[in-house]
């Protein structure tokens, strides 16, 4: 063995060698349709805008700790109730990590609960903080298996229990009396993460029943609004439970460009709700002229992107790449995925071109 294998065998724990890291695809030169990002701009003007705050940025100073601005927009703009604050990460898959830090214990192994498939970070995050993983499958029309759900919050009594609202990747909502069921079962020891981050799609949030539930814990992104490049996640809860996480959080974990750029982008936040109108409708007629090619099953969708059954995803996969348009394969997340295939919903001249390549896929 190479003396740097030796190092790695000694230093690096097995669970984490045994893993790949998380893929993402190259996606120059194609139609990128895979990783639900809204496909517009800001509009030109105000990206001169911003480049003049940006050009005052304080790059030689740390960030403001307590991100009271950026906090204060937040509160202001997308919906938290009066009297709950938030706390923000590098995205939400830093909020992810920073509850299943806050969750791990010492003398024994914590669980986190969610349905499968969902996001995998759920999975990873919990892993690599030396929790226990269980994973509910969801029925064959991806809907909750709600007794299976509620059996293995009795069996695990988990900490955590993920609910992606939507889900990724089905797009589906499940039905709110099953989360509350579901809150209400893991009350007293553990807590429902439900993770908004399609709700511009959606328009269905928990958000507004915080005040109901001490072990709710609502969790959200500016990423699918339109600003996936600054990385942005904020999360609210009953606010005991926001000082506990906040001491895992790495401090400074909000860069000043991506807080600046922002409180910009959430002073117009009427241009990204537009946007996302955009893609509802987008979304409306893209469902529309899938359904109506022969062979292709899809399913409801509250989120930009949507899920369909084919007779052959591999090939399809792989012929749309040959045609420059990429979307994901989830074929092999699961077995309730078979054959399926995930859209992310664009505008309505890549939707068109996506469809056009989709027809010369199946022909071929
Ligand atoms: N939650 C869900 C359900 C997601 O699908 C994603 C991204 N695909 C995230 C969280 C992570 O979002 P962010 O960009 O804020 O890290």
């Amino acid at each position: 063995m190479s003396p740097i294998d030796t190092l790695i065998n000694s230093t690096i724990r097995p669970d984490v060698r045994a893993v790949a890291s998380y893929h993402v695809a190259d996606a120059s030169g194609f139609i990128k349709l895979d990783a639900m990002e809204n496909p517009y701009h800001l509009p030109h003007h105000l990206r001169e805008d911003l480049a003049q705050r940006l050009a005052d940025v304080a790059l030689n100073r740390y960030p403001a700790a307590a991100y009271s601005t950026i906090k204060q927009r937040i509160k202001d703009k997308l919906g938290v109730p009066a009297g709950y604050d938030v706390i923000l990460g590098n995205g939400s898959d830093e909020l992810i990590s920073i509850l299943c830090m806050a969750c791990a214990m010492q003398d024994r192994r914590a669980t986190v609960v969610a349905p499968t498939p969902s996001f995998v970070m759920y999975q990873r995050s919990a892993q690599f903080a030396g929790m226990d993983y269980v994973g509910v499958p969801l029925k064959a029309d991806l809907t909750l298996d709600l007794p299976a759900m509620l059996a293995a919050i009795a069996e695990h009594k988990p900490a955590l229990v993920f609910l992606s609202y939507p889900n990724n990747p089905t797009g589906n909502l499940f039905a709110e009396e099953d989360i509350v069921a579901i809150i209400k079962a893991l009350d007293g020891f553990g807590l429902a993460i439900v993770d908004e981050a399609y709700e511009p799609f959606a328009q269905q949030t928990f958000m507004n029943r915080l005040p109901e539930f001490p072990n709710l814990v609502v969790m959200r992104t500016v990423s699918k609004l339109g600003l996936a490049g600054i990385r942005l996640g904020y999360m609210s809860a009953a606010p005991q439970l926001l000082t506990e996480f906040d001491k895992v959080r790495p401090p400074y974990n909000i860069n000043v460009l991506t807080q600046v750029a922002a409180e910009f982008a959430l002073d117009h936040v009427e241009v990204l709700n537009q946007q996302a109108a955009a893609l509802r409708a987008a979304r409306a007629d893209l469902t529309a002229a899938l359904a109506a090619t022969p062979g292709v099953e899809v399913f409801p969708s509250a989120a930009n992107f949507i899920l369909i059954r084919v007779p052959d995803s591999d090939a399809i996969h792989a012929k749309l790449l040959s045609h420059k348009v990429l979307i994901k394969n989830v074929s092999k997340m699961h077995s309730v995925l078979a054959n399926c295939l995930r859209i992310t919903v664009s505008t309505p001249e890549e939707n068109s071109t996506f469809l056009d390549a989709f027809a010369a896929s199946q022909a071929a």
